[in-house]
């Protein structure tokens, strides 16, 4: 099992993040191999991640939890689309009632990984959050379920003027707990995932939301509720019904997404007419909610029940599309000589994209530079022994993705025990075309894609567009790899006289 925080200098497996990738992870890890040790390095004070994090008005998902939760867990309630708290609960109770919560160590920051052949280890370096104290733990495998961005700071342009405005300017991701915004003036900078959100929320409080955006997103009003979930519940029980709807959600999802590649301009007109239905009669649908992009070619917003429509309807929020000129005293000038008064301004900008959590790996003394390696499977780096990062979907709940990942990486150590392996290595065939991580064209993952690692031309190196096409990959496919090296510990360092490392799929 675990070891337990404070008294550790060396695990199996070594966990960065406790987030939903990380306490996920570590399920699979000790269902599928129970006499492992494992330890979750966690930087912040808290579990949960994300959803802990993010404390602005109206925090929520936008996938429905059917398939946000985890497979092996049921989210017990219709309620689809959830607020933080309650994804906050389920993450902390699905840790508490497996243990795993014994096995995290909190305000432990990882600085630094640095493998070694010659001990087919990593040595991990640490910081103490609060007393800035360093420490190293080693490792046979290190698995990366660091996220996404940066925690220190949201991203926000350097909007001219901003120094002249009198009142509070406030990240979503730094959301002050005392914010009083009742009968206040707010204009909201943004028109993704969390300005959709925060504008419906604060609307019925403040005296007016406006929704400042450069560029219209596609939003669609989804169902709070899942009707079909709440049925199948009273008839089959929660864990089938989980199931089942978790499936169907799936296929949904996939489905939706195919359709949107393949038919972009049906699409676009069958969310129009959605959004012209929801609008006031003569609303400027498509100054306001046509984006110059493809649908699914950013990830879609969507608002639960209709709420931001909901909020326009009423006069309580409204959108504004333009330029930003400057911040004044008042509120925000455009280019195009509008004046938004304010008494807030809310920059729901985004995130700054960060690699692997900020580690710096090496391996043998080289430095690894992720924006520089290929990805196997969409889920290990080409030339890094015994590593795993967890990165999940952009067109599907992410959390589909930790399962897949984790039980292929339980997989893969089954395979090394049976074979008596103790490292394995991706690698890569040279002069293999690459292309960017994803194409995904959102302004957060475009502004870092030097960041991220690159995919191949061919499988197992191009990452699978879908859920679907992952689970014949991860679920289903072998886990000994005509790509990967697998090593001996006794021939961790190969020298002249020990026999040449065995290429998965040769025994
Ligand atoms: C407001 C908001 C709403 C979202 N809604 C959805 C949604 O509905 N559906 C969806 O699929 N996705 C959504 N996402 C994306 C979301 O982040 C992921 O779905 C998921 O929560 C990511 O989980 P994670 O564990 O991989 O990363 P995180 O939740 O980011 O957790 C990572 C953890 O790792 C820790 N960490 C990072 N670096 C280090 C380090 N060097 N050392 C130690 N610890 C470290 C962090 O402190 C954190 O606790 C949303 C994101 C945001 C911001």
């Amino acid at each position: 099992m675990g070891a337990s925080a404070g008294q550790l200098d060396s695990v199996d497996v070594l966990i960065v993040g406790a987030g939903v990738s990380g306490i996920g992870a570590a399920y699979y890890l000790q269902r599928d191999h129970p006499g492992r040790s494992y330890v979750i390095l966690e930087a912040r004070a808290a579990s949960g991640g994300t959803w802990d994090l993010f404390r602005f008005p109206g925090v929520r998902s936008d996938s429905d939890l059917h398939t946000f939760g985890y497979e092996f867990r049921p989210w017990r309630s219709d309620v689809a689309i959830a607020d933080g708290d309650s994804i906050l609960a389920y993450l902390r109770d699905t840790a508490a009632e497996n243990g795993i919560d014994r096995n995290i160590r909190y305000r432990t920051k990882v600085l630094a990984a640095a493998w070694s052949s010659a001990e087919a280890r990593w040595t991990v370096t640490t910081e103490d959050t609060e007393t800035g104290e360093r420490g190293t733990v080693t490792c046979r495998w290190l698995l990366s379920a660091s996220g996404y961005y940066r925690y220190d700071d949201g991203y926000a342009p350097d909007f001219a003027g901003r120094e002249r405005f009198g009142g509070p300017i406030v990240h979503p991701q730094r959301w002050p707990a005392d914010l009083d915004y009742a009968g206040k003036r707010v204009v909201v900078i943004g028109s993704g995932a969390t300005a959709v959100t925060v504008v419906p929320a604060m609307a019925p409080a403040a005296a007016h939301v406006t929704m400042l955006q450069r560029t219209p997103s596609y939003v669609l009003p989804v169902p709070t509720r899942d009707g079909m979930n709440a049925r199948l519940t009273r008839l089959l029980g929660a864990r089938r019904a989980y199931g089942i709807t978790r499936r169907m959600n799936i296929f949904r999802q996939v489905a939706v997404w195919r359709v949107c590649q393949k038919y972009p301009n049906a699409a676009r007109k069958v969310i129009r007419d959605i959004n012209a239905k929801q609008l006031p009669a003569g609303y400027p649908v498509d100054e306001h909610f046509r984006p110059p992009y493809d649908p699914w070619d950013q990830r879609m917003c969507m608002v639960p029940d209709g709420d931001l429509f909901r909020a326009i309807r009423e006069g309580t929020a409204s959108v504004v599309t333009g330029q930003i000129e400057t911040f004044t005293e008042n509120g925000v000038l455009l280019k195009d000589g509008r004046e938004l008064p304010a008494d807030i301004i809310v920059t729901a900008t985004g995130l700054n994209v960060h690699a692997l959590g900020g580690v710096t790996l090496t391996a043998d003394g080289e430095p690894v530079q992720a924006g520089e390696r290929v990805v196997y499977k969409g889920m290990m780096l080409s030339g890094v022994p015994n590593f795993v990062f967890i990165f999940g979907y952009t067109n599907a709940s992410w959390t589909l993705r930790v399962g897949l990942v984790a039980e292929h990486f339980t997989r893969l150590l089954r395979h090394m025990d049976d074979h008596g392996y103790g490292t394995v290595t991706p690698v890569a065939d040279a002069g293999m075309p690459t292309a960017p991580f994803t194409t995904f064209a959102s302004g957060y993952i475009q502004r870092s894609i030097a960041q991220l690692p690159r995919q191949g031309s061919r499988p197992p190196w191009r990452n699978s567009p879908t859920y679907s096409a992952d689970v014949k990959v991860l679920r289903r496919g072998r886990v000994d790899d005509q790509a990967l090296r697998f090593d001996r510990v006794r021939d961790a360092v190969p020298t002249e006289s020990d026999d040449a490392p065995v290429r998965g799929g040769q025994l």
